[in-house]
């Protein structure tokens, strides 16, 4: 990576870092930026940081993050394939969801993160990503599974893996959808195609 990325980048956390757009931060253990590569084909857009998220500063490492790995793991993604964020890179209280105004907040952090990274293929999980993608309240059932081709770039969204742990047969659709995820990226010349290998 360029020095002249690496100052882009440093001057992006640093804002997010001093970041007051909410009254989040006050609250919180970290600021929970991304996880996998700073550059990435495929971006992974989940709502907010959980309890163990802030913890260790990292999107998706609790229960959910782990399913959530365990399914790009599954398709042999490597770490530069991807790269794992939030709408809201603090974690509100009680896991609440985040509020319209600081989903709005954090997303101007997430528009200059959206552009450092330059992904082709985006994947939201759940209804907040969708919303914060959006600005508005998706019906998930009839968004889900289906790409939205805009400006050049390729959006699925799918159910939030914390959907999965309430039911494991929520897993199937999800699956599906990251199938779908890694075949637009073999498609597009960004990943080789995905092969099932027999052991
Ligand atoms: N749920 C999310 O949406 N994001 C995380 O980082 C963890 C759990």
């Amino acid at each position: 990576m360029s020095s002249e990325f690496d100052a882009k980048w440093k001057e992006f956390e640093d804002k997010c870092l001093s970041c007051t757009g909410c009254g989040l931060k006050e609250t919180v253990t970290n600021v929970v930026i991304y996880r996998g590569s700073r550059q990435a084909p495929l971006m992974i857009v989940g709502e907010a940081p959980g309890a163990e998220e802030d913890a260790m500063g990292k999107p998706f490492v609790g229960r959910s993050g782990r399913l959530l790995q365990n399914l790009i793991d599954s398709y042999g993604f490597s770490e530069e394939d991807y790269h794992i964020c939030n709408i809201c890179k603090c974690r509100p209280p009680e896991n609440r969801r985040p509020t319209p105004s600081e989903i709005a907040a954090c997303k101007k952090n997430l528009a200059v993160q959206f552009r450092l990274v330059q992904p082709k293929v985006v994947l939201l999980c759940g209804s907040t990503a969708y919303e914060g993608f959006f600005g508005e309240k998706p019906v998930m059932k009839e968004v889900r599974g289906k790409f939205i081709e805009k400006n050049g770039f390729y959006i699925m969204t799918t159910y939030h893996p914390a959907f999965a742990l309430r039911n494991p047969a929520n897993k199937v659709p999800i699956f599906e959808d990251m199938g779908k995820v890694r075949d637009k990226l073999a498609e597009l010349g960004l990943m080789e195609p995905f092969k099932v290998i027999n052991a």
